[in-house]
C-alpha cells in the first residue's frame, strides 16, 4: 500500500541514481513529491517554427536533431552538449550545460520538442540555451494531462517528464490529504480545497483552474507565516520580562556626552527602544539603518539604560572584526559611566577567557561584546536583561535561542541590521517584530558618487584609484568569490590581487582578504589596512560586514552584476565614512544589457531601503527571496509583492486568533511547526 508517507525508495522501478536526484530536490516521501511544484506550465499548442524564434523569448519548437556533440568547456568542470536542430524554416544552435547524459539520448535525425529561451549566441546567431527536451509528442501517456503541461525544476536523473508521470500516478492519494486551513476561512476567502489545488497546480484543465490553484497555495504561503508571527507576538506581550526603567536623566546625560548631535531618526529610534525596555513584557525590536547611519550609538544608549537597571547586556556580532569595532566604540561611549565592556571572541586567550567568564558569572561585569564565542555552554550571564545582536540574519536561529537561554528571565531583544529589509518582506515575515528605522545618515556625510565603468575606461579607472592613493586616501577592490555562471569567467580575489600587484598597480601597497583565511589573519590584515599600512584592500564579499576605515574613499567592484543590488549597496557603505568625497566604480564588462541597466539603480539611488525594494521587484515573483536565510520555508507560489493577498491573509489570521487565541486547532498547530523555530511561541 502506497501512502503519502511512503519513502520514494519503496516505489517500483526507481533507481538509486534517481533517488539521489530526488533527494537533492528535497523529495524523500510521496508527500514531498506531490508537493514538488511545477516551475511553470507550457501551453503545448503554442508552437513556433525556427524562423519565428526571437531572442529573449521562451518558445516551443518541434525540430529534428541535425548534429550533436559533447565538449568540455574551459570553464571549470563544465560539460557542454552542443548541437544544431532545425525544421523546414531554418536551423538553430542549441546548448546544454552540465547535462552530459543528454549526449546519449540524442542522435542526428531524432525528432524532439524543445522548450526554452532563445538568446543571442557568441557568434551572433540565435541559440536555445538549456531547453527542456521532449522526445515524444505525447508527453505523458495515459494521464490526465491537459494542454497545460507542467515543467519542474530538474536535476541529474530527474526530468520533468519523469516527474509528470509519477505525479500523475500518485495524485489520487491527494484526496486523503487533510486540509489544515479551517473550512470557515477557506469559504470566506472563496478558496478551493487543498486536494483540488494540489491536483490543479500540477495538471490544470485550463488557465482558470491553474489560477485558482495558485491563489490557494499563494494564500497559504502568506497566511501561515503571518499567523505564526501574530501568535508569537501575542504570546510575547503576555509574558513576563525584565524592566529597565526609562530614566530621562540618564538619557540626557548620555546624549550630552556625545561628540555630536543625534539625528532625529536616532533620537526616535532610541526613544522607541527605551520605551519598550520600560515595559514589563520582553522587547523584540529590529533597528534598521544603512551602514554608517549610527546604530551603534543607539544600541549603546540602550545598554546604558539596562545596566543602570542592574541588568547584564550582551552584544553579539557575526565576525571578530565587527565585534572588536563594537567593543572599541562602546568602551569609548560608556567608560565615562564606569562601564567597562569585555570582549569575548574565538581568539581570546584561555587565561583571559577564564577571567572574563568569572566576571560575567558573578554579575560583576555588566557588558560583554563578542562573536559566537558568547554562546558556548560555559558562558553564564545570570543577570542578562538585554541581548543585542548585530546582523542577526548571519546567525542561525538556534544560536540566537542559545543566547537568549542564558537569561533567567525573558530578556529584551534588540537586533540591528544594515541590510534593509523591503517593506513587503518585513510585513509578511516580521509580524512579531517592532521596527525602528534610521533612514537618514548623519549630516556630515558626503554622498558617494557611483559610476558604471565602460570597458574602454578600465585603465582610466585604475588611474583614478592611483590618484586617490597619491592624495593620501585608500581603496577597496571587491571580487566575487566563486564563479557560478557557466558563461562568464569571473575575477577571483586571489588572481586579481596578483594581477593588480604585479601588472597594474605595482607602485601601490596591496593586501588581500578573503573568507578562507584564518580569522587571525583577517583581523591582522584588516587592522593593518585600517592603520594605513596598505593602500588597497582586495577582498571578497566578506568586506560586506562592518569595516570602518574613514580614510577609504574609492571602491572598485569587479563583475558587479554578480551581486544583488542590496549587497552592492552594503559594499558601497564601506566608503564615504570620512570627510572626503568618495567614489564607487562598478565594473561589469561581461554583463548583458539587462544586468547593466539593473546596476543603473545603484548609480541613481543612495537610499538602501529604496534599493532593497527595487531589488525585490526586479527579481520578481516566483524567485526565492532568501527566506531560508531567515529560517523560513521558501515561497514557491505566493507572491510577497501581492499586497492584496497578503492583507487578506493577515486579517484572516487576526480574526482566527481573536476566536481561538491559544490555537487549539490541531491541523493548524501542526502546520505552524515549520515556523516555530523562527517565531517563538508555545
Ligand atoms: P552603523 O553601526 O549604523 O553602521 P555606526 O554606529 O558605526 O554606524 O556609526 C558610524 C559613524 O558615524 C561612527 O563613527 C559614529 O561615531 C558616527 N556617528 C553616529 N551618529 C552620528 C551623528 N548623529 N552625527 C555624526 N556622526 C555620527
Ligand atoms: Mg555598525
Amino acid at each position: 500500500m502506497i501512502s503519502l508517507d511512503t519513502p520514494l525508495a519503496q516505489l517500483p522501478r526507481i533507481s538509486p541514481q534517481r533517488l539521489d536526484g530526488l533527494r537533492r530536490l528535497g523529495c524523500r516521501t510521496v508527500r514531498d513529491l506531490l508537493w514538488y511544484l511545477p516551475r511553470r506550465h507550457d501551453d503545448q499548442r503554442e508552437r513556433v517554427t525556427v524562423s519565428q524564434l526571437r531572442a529573449g523569448q521562451a518558445a516551443t519548437v518541434e525540430v529534428d536533431v541535425v548534429a550533436v556533440r559533447a565538449r568540455r568547456a574551459r570553464y571549470r568542470k563544465m560539460d557542454l552538449i552542443e548541437g544544431e536542430v532545425g525544421d523546414s524554416t531554418g536551423v538553430v544552435e542549441v546548448v546544454w550545460f552540465n547535462q552530459p547524459h543528454l549526449r546519449h539520448l540524442l542522435q542526428p535525425g531524432d525528432r524532439v520538442t524543445l522548450h526554452g529561451k532563445a538568446v543571442r549566441g557568441r557568434r551572433g546567431g540565435l541559440q536555445l540555451r538549456n531547453p527542456d527536451l521532449e522526445r515524444e509528442r505525447k508527453l505523458v501517456s495515459q494521464s490526465s494531462v491537459g494542454v497545460l503541461v507542467p515543467t519542474y525544476p530538474e536535476t541529474y536523473g530527474v526530468t520533468s517528464r519523469w516527474l509528470r508521470a509519477q505525479v500523475a500516478q500518485l495524485l489520487p492519494l491527494a484526496a486523503s490529504i487533510e486540509d489544515p486551513l479551517p473550512d470557515e476561512i477557506r469559504q470566506r476567502e472563496r478558496l478551493i480545497p487543498l486536494a483540488t489545488a494540489l491536483r490543479d497546480i500540477h495538471f490544470p484543465e485550463d488557465q482558470g483552474a491553474l489560477d485558482r490553484a495558485q491563489e490557494r497555495f499563494g494564500f497559504d504561503e502568506l497566511f501561515y507565516p503571518q499567523l505564526a508571527a501574530l501568535m508569537a507576538r501575542r504570546q510575547r506581550l503576555r509574558r513576563a520580562g525584565v524592566r529597565s526603567p526609562y530614566s530621562v536623566g540618564i538619557a540626557r546625560e548620555f546624549v550630552a556626552g556625545l561628540p555630536f548631535q543625534l539625528t532625529d531618526d536616532q533620537r526616535l529610534a532610541a526613544h522607541e527602544i527605551l520605551t519598550d525596555m520600560d515595559r514589563p513584557s520582553p522587547m523584540n525590536r529590529l533597528l534598521q539603518g544603512d551602514v554608517g547611519s549610527g546604530k551603534t550609538v543607539v544600541a549603546a544608549m540602550a545598554a546604558r539604560m539596562a545596566i543602570a537597571a542592574r541588568h547584564q547586556v550582551v552584544l553579539m556580532a557575526p565576525t571578530e572584526i565587527l565585534a572588536r569595532q563594537h567593543f572599541l566604540t562602546l568602551r569609548e561611549l560608556l567608560s565615562k559611566f564606569e562601564i567597562w565592556p569585555r570582549l569575548l571572541v574565538g581568539s581570546t586567550p584561555a587565561a583571559q577567557r577564564r577571567e572574563i567568564l568569572a566576571g560575567l558569572g558573578t554579575g560583576a561585569d555588566q557588558l560583554v561584546i563578542g562573536t559566537h564565542a558568547l554562546i558556548e555552554d560555559d558562558v553564564a550571564l545570570p543577570d542578562l536583561g538585554l541581548c543585542i545582536v548585530d546582523e542577526q540574519h548571519r546567525f542561525g536561529v538556534a544560536q540566537r535561542l542559545r543566547l537568549l537561554e542564558k537569561a533567567q528571565v525573558n530578556p529584551d531583544f534588540l537586533s540591528m541590521t544594515a541590510t534593509p529589509i523591503p517593506r513587503s518582506l518585513a510585513r509578511t515575515l516580521y509580524g512579531d517584530l517592532d521596527v525602528s528605522q534610521i533612514r537618514h545618515l548623519p549630516p556630515n556625510r558626503i554622498p558617494i558618487q557611483t559610476r558604471l565603468v565602460e570597458p574602454a575606461q578600465r585603465s582610466a579607472a585604475y588611474d583614478f584609484i592611483r590618484a586617490e592613493v597619491r592624495a593620501g586616501r585608500q581603496g577597496f577592490i571587491i571580487c566575487p568569490l566563486v564563479e557560478d555562471s557557466p558563461l562568464r569567467q569571473s575575477r577571483s580575489a586571489t588572481t586579481e590581487f596578483e594581477r593588480l600587484q604585479s601588472e597594474i598597480l605595482p607602485d601601490l601597497r596591496l593586501t588581500l582578504l578573503h573568507g578562507k583565511m584564518p580569522a587571525r589573519d583577517k583581523v591582522q590584515r584588516m587592522q593593518a589596512f585600517a592603520n594605513g599600512e596598505f593602500d588597497i584592500l582586495v577582498a571578497t564579499s566578506i568586506i560586506e560586514v562592518g569595516v570602518d576605515v574613514p580614510n577609504a574613499t574609492v571602491m572598485g567592484i569587479e563583475d558587479a552584476d554578480r551581486f544583488g543590488l542590496a549587497q552592492l549597496h552594503q559594499f558601497r557603505g564601506r566608503i564615504g565614512r570620512g570627510p572626503y568625497p568618495s567614489h564607487c566604480l562598478l565594473f561589469a564588462e561581461s554583463a548583458e544589457l539587462g544586468a547593466r541597466s539593473r546596476l543603473q539603480a545603484l548609480v541613481d539611488h543612495q537610499d538602501g531601503f529604496e534599493l532593497a525594494e527595487i531589488d525585490l521587484r526586479q527579481r520578481g515573483a516566483g524567485e526565492p527571496y532568501g527566506l531560508r536565510q531567515h529560517g523560513l520555508p521558501e515561497m514557491r507560489v505566493g507572491d510577497l509583492l501581492d499586497e492584496g493577498l497578503r492583507r487578506r491573509a493577515r486579517s484572516a489570521a487576526e480574526a482566527l486568533l481573536d476566536r481561538d487565541p491559544e490555537l487549539r486547532d490541531q491541523g493548524l498547530r501542526r502546520q505552524m511547526r515549520h515556523y516555530q523555530v523562527v517565531f517563538e511561541f508555545d
